[in-house]
């Protein structure tokens, strides 16, 4: 959450592991998972695409678990960098992203398991779904969320019905502060 699903070491996107898993669920065939990541079993996007966290300065070379010390990064650079300190493989840090910008599909997956719960079926999924329901940092960023894509004009799903968008409530206004479904008629509402 904090560095904004953006690799800190290649400045790339990374994405929300709960969606990795609802594709590997879909599409077991030409996006497989394998538990222990075997990479002949394992599709190439989970170690490109899994946010991990990686301590800049190795543990066992004196670094700590402070928060300055944590960057996230995918499975495959974490595990290429190992012991390595970032002098002696020539990587830099990129800064961290911002959410609004690229939250790495994370709310792509709340609305997606809101509205097809059966993915919760796959125990994998479901603990992430449980993750995201649970973390304060996720709760607040849904609660802003919808704010920044109405605002940009894009299409948001209804957060009581799950079914219908958002539309303007007087669409000759410009800027509009009220919205309504268009489905179940629930305002959404902003000052
Ligand atoms: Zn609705």
């Amino acid at each position: 959450m904090r560095d904004g699903f953006i690799d800190r070491y290649s400045g790339g996107r990374l994405v929300f592991p709960g969606v990795l898993s609802i594709l590997s669920d879909t599409l077991p065939d030409v996006f497989p998972y394998q538990d222990n990541w075997k990479t002949d079993q394992c599709h190439q996007a989970w170690w490109d695409l899994f946010p991990s966290i990686d301590h800049i300065v190795p543990l066992a070379f004196g670094g700590t678990n402070d928060e300055e010390n944590l960057v996230c990064t995918s499975m495959k650079r974490n595990t290429a960098k190992s012991t390595s300190s970032l002098e002696e493989i020539g990587w830099k840090i990129y800064p961290a992203g911002k959410l609004p910008e690229w939250d790495g599909m994370l709310l792509w997956f709340w609305d997606y398991c809101r509205r097809y719960p059966e993915a919760l079926d796959n125990s994998y999924t479901r603990g992430w779904y449980e993750t995201c329901r649970d973390m304060e940092a996720v709760n607040t960023y849904r609660a802003m969320w919808p704010l920044a894509f109405l605002l940009n004009g894009e299409n948001v799903l209804c957060r009581k019905c799950w079914k219908g968008y958002y539309r303007p409530f007087n669409p000759k206004f410009k800027i509009n502060h009220s919205y309504i479904c268009d489905n179940c008629g629930s305002h959404f509402q902003y000052d």
